[in-house]
């Protein structure tokens, strides 16, 4: 796996970086999503459902793998047990470039999915650190790069994808979680995601990060340590 997403909710990665997962699987890259929880305290749909329009989704982005780890929804911690079970995802994927949760966020899940994910990735190399897959030994795999990509409170990021071309993937994998956002002849309560301006607000959040790169649409992330670079022309 080239990168592997981490993330607190399914739907997470699509709101936040599907259109630089669409860009990657597009130039060839293997790129998997594991979702730690089910979303199960999500004010509209259930487990099941959210279990199968995240498989939707999976299909339009061309994951290479997504797996869910089952994780209590508010109440998995970032501890001994949690770290243990997303090592061995790492170990299994050993992706080169892990994107986690927004590093602070309204949803007390991402800040806690975004430092377990981190956690686990350094602990993830340490070969002292035992686990197992399907009855083997795993080798310690630690990932090159992890980068936390930006949920709902605007975080300043440290670089910018250009996702313009893949911007009508991204709705749609967005769009792929039907029983959370905005639909007219759903008679579920209301959540801060199904509200009919959410939509517009994503769309203005990618235009705005979009617009500072001089593109149409941008998707940001904030790094863990510097990035170096072999030649300024790689730089957009
Ligand atoms: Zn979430």
């Amino acid at each position: 796996m080239d990168i592997l997403v981490i993330a607190a909710h399914p739907d997470d990665a699509e709101l936040s970086c599907s259109g630089t997962i669409a860009a990657h699987v597009a130039k060839g890259y293997k790129v998997g999503i594991v979702d730690l929880t089910q979303g199960e305290m999500g004010t509209r749909g259930t487990p099941e459902i959210r279990l199968q329009e995240s498989e939707n989704a999976a299909r339009i982005l061309n994951l290479s793998a997504r797996e869910n780890l089952g994780f209590r929804d508010i109440y998995f911690k970032d501890d001994e047990e949690h770290q243990h079970k997303l090592i061995e995802i790492i170990r299994k994927y050993k992706p080169e470039i892990v994107l986690a949760n927004a590093i602070t966020d309204r949803h007390p899940d991402h800040g806690k999915g975004s430092s377990l994910a981190t956690n686990a990735c350094f602990m993830s190399g340490l070969r002292k650190i035992e686990t197992s897959f399907e009855g083997k030994a795993q080798n310690p795999w630690r990932p090159k790069f992890v980068y936390h990509y930006i949920q709902n409170d605007l975080i300043e990021p440290n670089f910018i994808v250009d996702i313009t071309p893949f911007w009508q993937t991204k709705i749609e994998s967005i769009l792929a979680f039907r029983s959370q956002f905005y639909d007219a002849s759903n008679s579920e309560p209301q959540s801060f995601i199904s509200d009919p301006e959410f939509l517009p607000f994503i769309e203005a959040r990618a235009r705005e990060l979009g617009h500072r790169i001089f593109t149409k649409y941008g998707e940001g992330f904030t790094k863990e340590r510097f990035i170096g670079v072999h030649d300024l022309f790689d730089l957009k």
